[in-house]
Protein backbone atom coordinates (compact mmCIF):
# COMPACT_ATOMS: atom_id res chain seq x y z
CA UNK A 1 0.00 0.00 0.00
CA UNK A 2 1.23 3.21 -0.90
CA UNK A 3 0.61 5.92 1.49
CA UNK A 4 0.32 9.42 0.36
CA UNK A 5 -2.40 10.56 2.09
CA UNK A 6 -3.93 11.25 6.10
CA UNK A 7 -6.13 9.17 4.96
CA UNK A 8 -4.24 6.21 4.11
CA UNK A 9 -1.18 7.09 6.90
CA UNK A 10 -4.58 6.62 9.06
CA UNK A 11 -5.77 3.52 8.44
CA UNK A 12 -2.02 1.98 7.95
CA UNK A 13 -1.53 3.13 11.84
CA UNK A 14 -4.74 1.65 12.30
CA UNK A 15 -3.61 -1.40 11.09
CA UNK A 16 -0.45 -1.48 13.16
CA UNK A 17 -2.47 -1.01 16.24
CA UNK A 18 -4.37 -4.06 15.31
CA UNK A 19 -1.19 -6.11 15.15
CA UNK A 20 0.16 -4.24 18.48
CA UNK A 21 -2.60 -5.08 20.26
CA UNK A 22 -3.03 -8.61 19.39
CA UNK A 23 0.60 -9.30 20.32
CA UNK A 24 0.08 -7.84 24.09
CA UNK A 25 -2.86 -10.33 24.44
CA UNK A 26 -0.21 -13.05 23.82
CA UNK A 27 2.42 -11.12 25.99
CA UNK A 28 0.12 -10.37 29.25
CA UNK A 29 -0.91 -14.18 29.78
CA UNK A 30 3.28 -14.68 30.71
CA UNK A 31 3.11 -11.33 32.56
CA UNK A 32 0.54 -12.64 34.61
CA UNK A 33 1.94 -15.96 35.35
CA UNK A 34 5.74 -13.93 35.87
CA UNK A 35 4.43 -11.14 38.34
CA UNK A 36 4.82 -12.19 42.18
CA UNK A 37 2.41 -8.94 43.57
CA UNK A 38 -1.34 -10.09 43.65
CA UNK A 39 -1.83 -6.11 42.56
CA UNK A 40 0.49 -6.47 39.71
CA UNK A 41 -1.19 -9.64 39.13
CA UNK A 42 -4.66 -8.19 39.25
CA UNK A 43 -3.45 -4.91 37.06
CA UNK A 44 -2.06 -7.28 34.41
CA UNK A 45 -5.02 -9.71 34.31
CA UNK A 46 -7.59 -6.80 34.00
CA UNK A 47 -5.63 -4.70 31.60
CA UNK A 48 -5.79 -8.18 29.07
CA UNK A 49 -9.65 -8.06 29.32
CA UNK A 50 -9.57 -4.40 28.69
CA UNK A 51 -6.94 -4.83 25.54
CA UNK A 52 -9.67 -7.95 23.65
CA UNK A 53 -12.26 -4.50 23.89
CA UNK A 54 -9.62 -2.50 22.77
CA UNK A 55 -8.72 -5.07 20.01
CA UNK A 56 -12.90 -5.08 19.40
CA UNK A 57 -12.93 -1.07 19.75
CA UNK A 58 -10.25 -1.11 16.30
CA UNK A 59 -12.38 -3.92 14.13
CA UNK A 60 -15.62 -1.59 15.16
CA UNK A 61 -13.26 1.28 13.88
CA UNK A 62 -12.52 -0.02 10.55
CA UNK A 63 -15.76 -1.20 9.74
CA UNK A 64 -17.21 2.34 9.97
CA UNK A 65 -14.09 2.87 7.67
CA UNK A 66 -14.87 0.48 5.11
CA UNK A 67 -11.62 -0.98 6.05
CA UNK A 68 -9.89 -3.99 7.69
CA UNK A 69 -7.52 -3.64 10.72
CA UNK A 70 -5.57 -6.86 9.42
CA UNK A 71 -2.48 -6.48 6.95
CA UNK A 72 0.30 -4.87 9.20
CA UNK A 73 2.61 -6.36 11.65
CA UNK A 74 3.66 -3.68 14.31
CA UNK A 75 7.92 -4.33 14.46
CA UNK A 76 8.06 -1.65 17.62
CA UNK A 77 5.66 -3.92 19.90
CA UNK A 78 7.56 -6.79 18.67
CA UNK A 79 11.22 -5.16 19.68
CA UNK A 80 9.46 -3.50 23.18
CA UNK A 81 7.88 -7.26 23.88
CA UNK A 82 10.83 -8.97 23.07
CA UNK A 83 13.14 -6.73 24.77
CA UNK A 84 10.92 -7.42 28.17
CA UNK A 85 10.86 -11.04 28.10
CA UNK A 86 14.62 -10.83 27.40
CA UNK A 87 15.06 -8.53 30.65
CA UNK A 88 12.38 -11.64 32.49
CA UNK A 89 14.97 -14.11 32.00
CA UNK A 90 17.88 -12.10 32.81
CA UNK A 91 16.25 -11.16 36.43
CA UNK A 92 16.11 -13.17 39.15
CA UNK A 93 12.11 -14.17 40.30
CA UNK A 94 11.12 -11.77 43.38
CA UNK A 95 10.63 -7.95 43.88
CA UNK A 96 12.82 -7.00 41.33
CA UNK A 97 11.65 -8.90 38.41
CA UNK A 98 8.03 -7.85 39.50
CA UNK A 99 9.93 -3.89 38.88
CA UNK A 100 11.31 -5.53 36.10
CA UNK A 101 7.67 -6.11 34.87
CA UNK A 102 6.31 -2.97 35.55
CA UNK A 103 9.11 -1.19 33.39
CA UNK A 104 8.84 -3.32 30.62
CA UNK A 105 4.71 -2.71 31.06
CA UNK A 106 5.16 0.81 31.39
CA UNK A 107 7.19 0.90 27.62
CA UNK A 108 4.27 -0.80 26.17
CA UNK A 109 1.43 1.56 27.64
CA UNK A 110 3.75 5.00 26.49
CA UNK A 111 4.30 3.46 22.53
CA UNK A 112 0.23 2.90 22.80
CA UNK A 113 -0.23 5.97 24.09
CA UNK A 114 1.78 7.84 22.05
CA UNK A 115 0.32 5.92 18.91
CA UNK A 116 -3.46 6.29 19.92
CA UNK A 117 -3.11 10.27 20.70
CA UNK A 118 -1.54 10.51 17.20
CA UNK A 119 -4.41 8.44 15.71
CA UNK A 120 -7.31 10.07 17.91
CA UNK A 121 -6.24 13.22 15.88
CA UNK A 122 -5.97 12.25 12.62
CA UNK A 123 -9.63 10.59 13.28
CA UNK A 124 -10.89 14.70 14.16
CA UNK A 125 -8.78 16.18 11.46
CA UNK A 126 -10.88 13.72 9.20
CA UNK A 127 -14.03 14.77 10.32
CA UNK A 128 -14.58 11.45 12.42
CA UNK A 129 -16.14 12.62 15.57
CA UNK A 130 -17.41 8.70 15.98
CA UNK A 131 -14.12 7.04 15.60
CA UNK A 132 -11.86 9.70 17.68
CA UNK A 133 -14.39 9.18 20.63
CA UNK A 134 -13.63 5.61 20.50
CA UNK A 135 -9.67 6.03 20.42
CA UNK A 136 -9.67 8.63 22.96
CA UNK A 137 -11.83 5.68 25.12
CA UNK A 138 -8.85 3.42 24.33
CA UNK A 139 -5.91 6.23 24.98
CA UNK A 140 -7.68 6.76 28.23
CA UNK A 141 -7.92 3.17 29.30
CA UNK A 142 -4.28 2.89 28.38
CA UNK A 143 -3.25 5.68 30.30
CA UNK A 144 -5.34 4.55 33.44
CA UNK A 145 -3.18 1.38 33.06
CA UNK A 146 0.19 2.83 32.82
CA UNK A 147 -0.59 5.29 35.77
CA UNK A 148 -1.91 1.82 37.85
CA UNK A 149 1.35 0.65 37.24
CA UNK A 150 3.21 3.48 38.92
CA UNK A 151 1.15 3.12 41.76
CA UNK A 152 1.83 -0.73 42.57
CA UNK A 153 5.73 0.47 41.38
CA UNK A 154 6.19 2.51 44.50
CA UNK A 155 5.26 -0.47 46.65
CA UNK A 156 7.30 -2.99 44.88
CA UNK A 157 10.43 -0.82 44.26
CA UNK A 158 10.72 0.00 47.40
CA UNK A 159 10.11 -4.03 48.54
CA UNK A 160 12.70 -4.52 46.05
CA UNK A 161 15.20 -2.47 47.13
CA UNK A 162 15.45 -4.26 50.60
CA UNK A 163 16.33 -7.23 48.55
CA UNK A 164 20.02 -5.43 47.96
FE1 LIG B 1 -3.85 -1.53 24.32
ZN1 LIG C 1 4.23 -0.28 14.95
FE1 LIG D 1 -2.22 -1.10 27.05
Amino acid sequence: MSVDTIEKLFIAELKDLYSAENQITKALPKMVKAAMSADLKKAFESHLRETEGQIERLVEICNILGTTPKGKSCAGMKGVLSEGSEMLQEVEEGDVRDAALISAAQRVEHLEMAAYGTVRTYAQLLGQPQVAKLLDETFEEEKAADQKLTSISQKVNAQAKQNA
